[in-house]
């Protein structure tokens, strides 16, 4: 993950196949590009996951809503997009079980009607699941128990709950880890870097792109491939008409925000599922971080270059939707972060029905440019996606090579054991446990930088876990190059506690500025950029 040798790559070596967009779709299809023995550049405007991918409610799911649908209409296309994600569910756990884990999830029931009703429901999903996934069994609690898993429920009104399980991930560092795996396998994967535009031959076919340094002022480079691969999500329009202008418009961007609470409020490591707001949708309340993660909603939002933020009327509507199931409702006060994010919804081509597209994904080329797009789709399936990418790149490129992602382990889980942060010396036992969890068997190379510069054991913020010497780590290996790319993604910190992440933020640049050699008043421009956006975003969501 060395971004100067990478870059250079770029603009020297001749690419079988070039990925747009380092979401999950991006470094999902650059993984299993490389796997398959391409050489593969993995481009990306940002950071890696910066947009939809760090920004989703984190589950690892088939969909119990999706599945509701699909019985109430008789919809075969959403039964479907379950059967996958429920396949996809074990397998995510598996390449990476120090991001992703079983969750449980409880859902207060208000009477026996109800709980008969989703009871029968998840029994489906677990069938559906099937006999072989290592996820515990859905069971119907009585009220006694429910209340002993989740102190924070409302016992008024209460008849008793239904659990069930799902997987939860840490999708901004899950998506470096594909991303990083790619690069491992010989991608050549480069952050901070958008394409503006495309070259082609004589007869309009993509032969390469022009793409801009966004950490420096420098003149474009070019980037040769044989084939392009578009995975923009919500900007995936824009990117299809630089290609070809006459293509028309197919993404319908829909944003869904979360807000971030204490960890009292539900008191409890298993997750809420409402199954019915005021809208007709779901709403989660899960554990996440030390906090508790509450969203999402769900609203068109025409102008995706515009950053999706949480604002006082959503904050409001989650909030009310969470009240009456809780014992001690939490205020907009207690509100801790919030985050907005935009889904890349498909809309149907002319003449086809948008019921069977809109959670599901579509693997699109464009004849006359001959640029592949993957569009849609969800993080759960995000492999799937990118197979069935390959797959058709294969096709193009005349080319048969299997897909190999199911059984690769992403970097940092090969030796990794949910007691190896015991082996952590020296360390407190909540930041051995963080880092552990956030680097795998790689946080060994973290503790390492502590011994070498003791003054990197410490703290970033007192009462969290994260420790400079992450910092160091995250640049020297993770590609991280601004305060976002390390408070925002590296760490959770910009997404769970924003004023944590305001007392976390000078310091984090200070130490940029040794890494990338920035002067004081750089230091200090940085810092007040980034206090300057986060208090942007506190008076949006405090209204
Ligand atoms: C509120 C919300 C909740 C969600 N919850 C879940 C969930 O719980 N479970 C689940 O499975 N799914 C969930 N999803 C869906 C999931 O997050 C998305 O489907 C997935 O993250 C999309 O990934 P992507 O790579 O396609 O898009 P993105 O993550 O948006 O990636 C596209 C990338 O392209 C880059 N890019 C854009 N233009 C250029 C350019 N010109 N040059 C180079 N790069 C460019 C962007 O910077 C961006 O990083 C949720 C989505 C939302 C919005």
């Amino acid at each position: 993950m060395n971004r100067a040798d990478n870059l250079k790559r770029l603009q020297t070596e001749h690419f079988d196949i070039c990925v747009i967009g380092g979401g999950a779709s991006g470094a999902g299809c650059a993984l299993d590009a490389a796997l398959r023995g391409f050489r593969v550049a993995l481009i990306e405007k940002n950071d890696f996951a910066a947009e939809t991918s760090s920004r989703s409610t984190k589950l690892i799911h088939g969909g119990v809503r999706y599945l509701e649908q699909a019985f109430k209409k008789l919809d075969l296309g959403q039964l479907r997009q379950v059967r996958h994600g429920l396949e996809e569910r074990h397998t995510v756990i598996k390449n990476a079980p120090h991001l992703a884990r079983p969750q449980a999830l409880l859902t207060p029931v208000s009477n026996w009607f109800q709980g008969l009703y989703l009871a029968i429901g998840l029994r489906i999903y677990d069938w559906i699941a099937g006999k072989k996934d290592p996820l515990p069994r859905s069971r119907w609690l009585s009220k006694k128990e429910a209340l002993r898993r989740m102190p924070g429920l409302n016992p008024k009104g209460l008849h008793s709950a239904v659990l069930y399980y799902d997987g939860q991930h840490n999708d901004a560092r899950y998506c470096l880890a594909v991303a990083h795996t790619a690069a491992e396998a010989g991608a050549a994967v480069v952050n901070h870097l958008e394409v503006t535009g495309f070259r082609k031959d004589e007869n309009g076919k993509l032969t390469g792109l022009t793409a801009k340094d966004l950490t420096r002022e420098a003149e474009p480079i070019t980037v040769k491939a044989r084939l392009f691969i578009n995975c923009t999500g919500p900007f995936s329009d824009h990117i299809r008409q630089l290609a070809n202008p006459a293509q028309e418009h197919r993404i319908r961007p829909s944003k869904g925000v979360h807000v971030l609470l204490p960890f009292a409020t539900l008191n409890s490591h298993d997750a809420m599922l409402i199954p019915k707001t005021p809208d007709g949708r779901v709403v989660f309340a899960i554990p996440f971080e030390g906090k508790v993660l509450l969203g999402t909603t769900d609203e068109d939002y025409p102008d995706p270059e515009k950053e999706p933020i949480l604002e006082r009327r959503e904050v409001d509507f989650l909030l009310d939707t969470l009240a009456p199931y809780l014992v001690a409702p939490p205020s907009a006060d207690q509100v801790r972060a919030g985050f907005g994010g935009l889904r890349p919804l498909i809309a149907a081509k002319p003449g086809k029905s948008t019921k069977r597209l809109v959670r599901d994904h579509e693997v699109e080329h464009d004849p006359e440019s001959n640029l592949l797009s993957l569009l849609g789709g969800k993080w759960t399936t995000y492999r799937l996606m990118a197979k069935d990418t390959l797959d058709k790149a294969c096709e193009i490129l005349g080319t048969a090579a299997p897909c190999t992602t199911e059984e690769q382990l992403l970097v940092g889980a090969a030796n990794f054991r949910e007691d190896g942060w015991k082996d952590l010396e020296g360390l407190p036992e909540d930041v051995a446990r963080h880092l552990s969890l956030a680097y795998g068997d790689r946080a060994g190379q973290v503790v390492w930088l502590t011994r070498q510069i003791p003054a990197y054991a410490e703290r970033l913020v007192e009462g969290h876990p994260f420790i400079r010497a992450e910092v160091a780590y995250t640049v020297g290996n993770e590609m991280a190059c601004t305060l976002r790319d390390i408070l925002g993604r590296r760490m959770r910190l910009e997404i769970t506690d924003w004023e944590a992440a305001k007392v976390a933020a000078p310091k984090v640049a200070a130490l940029l500025g040794d890494f990338f050699e920035w002067d004081d008043t750089r230091v200090k421009l940085e810092t007040e950029a980034y206090l300057a956006t986060v208090d942007g975003w506190e008076r949006a969501a405090k209204g």
